[in-house]
């Protein structure tokens, strides 16, 4: 097995087990150059053993790490020990049911880097991030199927980290039925979804906002609300479901639009709701020429930063839709804004919300703080895990 030698002085995250090695942190490969996706062991440069993980020659993560005990090999027992364990976890937290939806398994933070596994009222949607997981498709497929038994396993290995990897995009039936085009998921509250696994978005779903839509609801009774990125309408079903007056959802993704009437169908849900396919920065400028009024106003973007880079653009962008929204709201009205940006901490976000009540001279209280659902636990040794923040304000 090829060892991977660190610079001195680069073992401190390494020791205190956090699961990424970069590139500028390598001093040399002892041995045979490693394959994409094999297993290495990382020395410091002392000579010491440290841990041992999977290889990439793709991204600047160069090695990710699974274990640092010297006699736990990487092999299939390990993937099925921490798959199970991993699963265990959700079952315990009452979210594994048969028509439910939630994560089982979110990559490093259940000590599988590069692993996402999705279960949707059955189906499990798969997403193999790294070159290592990659090249244990089967391996995955097979533990998955004998520890689950689920009808359909697909896969959906499309995100930036792939590509990132070096790998192309990857999907299609790896067990099983293929999923139907509209699956019905119970979530969290009783609320029914319409999810479609095979093109939605993710794994078709945002199941990382699971909890919030409900806190965002507790203020929505005789509301008139505006969801803003509405996607398939998770906001507008909990609000409307406890008594909204009236509903606008706006996304630019027509088939999102469109599974959302699906799930207010779904819900039986007779509450008017308009949903508008249009691009949110443009009609929260329009809506405040208008001088339109909301009780409450949801903005949940999709992340603005992929880069350090791109924090300061992304800056300007959540200040301008906060500013907007702070227009739109009647006095004592509610703001839930999120962002699932992880390059933006929640410090930072509080200070963007802050500047935004200030320009727009509403005062701001905060009511609650969220974070994403509980199947996606964050690792003490990985906090990178935790992105998604968001708060409720009151506005006076
Ligand atoms: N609130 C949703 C998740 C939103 S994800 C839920 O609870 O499930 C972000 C959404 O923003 C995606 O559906 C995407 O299609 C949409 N989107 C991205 N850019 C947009 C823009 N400029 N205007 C409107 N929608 C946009």
């Amino acid at each position: 097995m090829a060892i991977v030698i660190l610079h001195p002085g680069k073992e401190r995250p390494v020791v205190q087990r956090h699961p990424w090695v970069f590139s500028g942190a390598i001093a040399r490969i002892q041995g045979r150059f490693p394959d994409r996706g094999e297993v290495v062991d990382v020395q410091a440069a002392s000579g010491e053993w440290l841990a041992r993980g999977c290889w990439s020659d793709g991204s600047q993560i160069r090695v990710r790490l699974f274990t640092w005990n010297p006699d736990e090999p990487i092999d299939d027992a390990l993937i099925r020990r921490r798959i199970e364990r991993a699963i265990d976890g959700r079952r315990r937290l009452g979210m594994l049911t048969d028509d439910g939806a939630c994560r089982l398994v979110y990559a490093e933070s259940d000590g599988i880097p590069g692993l996402i596994v999705d279960y949707y009222a059955g189906f499990l949607v798969v997403q193999l991030l790294t070159q290592a997981m990659a090249l244990r498709r089967a391996t995955i497929t097979r533990v998955l199927a004998e520890t689950l038994v689920p009808r359909g396993i697909y896969e959906r290995s499309e995100s930036d980290v792939r590509e990132k990897e070096g790998l192309p995009p990857a999907s299609g039936v790896l067990w099983g039925e293929t999923p139907p085009d509209c699956v019905h998921v119970r979530l969290p509250g009783d609320l029914w979804h319409a999810v479609d696994l095979c093109t939605g978005q993710k794994t078709g779903a945002y199941l990382d906002q699971a909890f919030n839509r409900w806190r965002v609801a507790v203020h929505c009774t005789s509301a008139e609300m505006l969801d803003c990125f509405c996607y398939a309408g998770g906001f507008t079903i909990a609000a409307t479901r406890v008594g909204a007056r009236h509903a606008i959802a706006v996304d630019t993704s027509e088939s999102a639009l469109r599974m959302l009437r699906a799930g207010l169908a779904l819900n039986a849900i007779a509450t008017p709701v308009e949903t508008v396919a249009a691009d949110v920065f443009q009609m929260l400028r329009r809506y405040r020429d208008e001088q339109r009024r909301f009780d409450v106003v949801v903005l949940d973007p999709p992340k603005f930063a992929h880069t350090q880079a791109q924090v300061e653009r992304a800056t300007r962008g959540y200040k301008d839709i906060n500013l907007l929204a702070m227009h739109l709201l009647r006095p004592g009205g509610i703001l839930a804004t999120f962002s699932c940006s992880g390059l933006v901490s929640s410090d930072l976000f509080q200070k963007i919300v802050f500047g935004a009540a200030l320009d727009a001279r509403r005062e701001a209280q905060i009511i609650e703080r969220l974070t994403q659902s509980p199947d996606h636990p964050v690792l003490l040794t990985f906090p990178e895990g935790e992105y998604l923040k968001g708060l409720i304000c009151r506005v006076w």
